[in-house]
């Protein structure tokens, strides 16, 4: 079974959202990508599994879908609305008559409202690799829904109020991000990370009992939160890991100029710039201790 809906915000440029929900009941499953517009492996993979459940029938329970969830920053491939500037994912629940993206946030804090689980797909830049974001300390149900997701990393979120999961979680709803590599400048698509994340998600399903086919429980690493590494020095920064790769604390992670760039921690990198000319104060990576 298959229900269609959109709904509109109004304004003088009104925004369209098309909902698919297939299947009905619980559990209720929330896929949501693209409420940053730009961030387009996100957007992708959850027009994949669109796709997929266009073609196969659920067990059980239901699976809304909603692969734009911001169309107007979409259009123009940026992270926040065109018409107001503002950060979808820094408002949520939002606000009824009000800037069209409160207005937006305020639909989609509705559409959530029934869902047992979100998640919700990002792109953590060209530079990155893919992790599971979850506010995984504070709330057990948020982590173990990460580690349904075979995805090889979550990190701890900080828990940055107004955005959709972690109000969601706050409010007692099983929700987590997945930033995926790609996004940027004029919305890159990684194919390999969408692929990744795809099957992440049916697995998922097929976890829960709602989708026919073997499920793999996945076993993921748990890390805490994210923190720079800035450079210190002028130069040309030569790279010796790749994002994605774990290190021991002390361990090179590469050279600006003639300045070994050492790993403050024991953790994972979820982004290492390339090899490019950096600056005092340039962050050259992102990395997350092991717990
Ligand atoms: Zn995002």
């Amino acid at each position: 079974m298959k229900k269609t809906y959109t709904r509109k915000i109004d304004d003088l440029m009104p925004v369209e959202l098309d909902f698919h929900v297939f299947g009905e009941g619980a559990p209720r499953v929330f896929f949501t990508g693209g409420i940053h517009g730009g961030e387009a492996t996100g957007i992708y993979v959850v027009e994949k599994v669109l796709a997929f459940l266009e073609e196969h029938e659920l067990l059980k329970g239901s699976v809304k879908v909603l692969p734009r969830s911001n169309p107007a920053a979409f259009r123009r491939l940026q992270r926040s609305s065109p018409y107001d500037e503002l950060d979808l994912n820094r408002i949520f629940p939002g606000q009824d008559d009000s800037a069209p993206s409160l207005a937006l946030a305020k639909l989609l804090w509705q559409e959530a409202q029934d869902a047992d689980y979100i998640v919700d797909m990002h792109c953590c830049g060209v530079w990155g690799a893919s992790y599971t974001l979850a506010v995984y300390n504070d709330y057990d149900y948020a982590k173990e829904l990460a580690a349904m997701l075979a995805i090889p990393r979550v990190i701890e979120s900080g828990g940055t109020k107004g955005q959709l999961f972690v109000e969601a979680g706050d409010s007692g709803i099983p929700a987590v991000i997945i930033e995926l590599p790609g996004g940027g400048q004029g919305g890159v698509i990684d194919l390999d990370a969408a692929e990744e994340c795809y099957q992440a998600l049916l697995n998922m399903l097929r976890q829960l009992g709602m989708l026919a086919g073997e499920a793999v429980k996945p076993h993921p690493t748990f890390y805490g939160k994210l923190q720079p590494v800035m450079s210190k020095v002028v130069g040309p920064f030569l790279p010796q890991i790749k994002p994605g790769d774990a290190f021991k604390q002390g361990d090179v992670l590469g050279h600006v100029g003639e300045t070994a760039i050492v790993a403050p921690i024991t953790g994972v990198a979820t982004m290492v710039r390339p090899a490019c000319y950096v600056f005092k104060g340039t962050p050259l990576a992102n990395v997350a201790p092991l717990v």
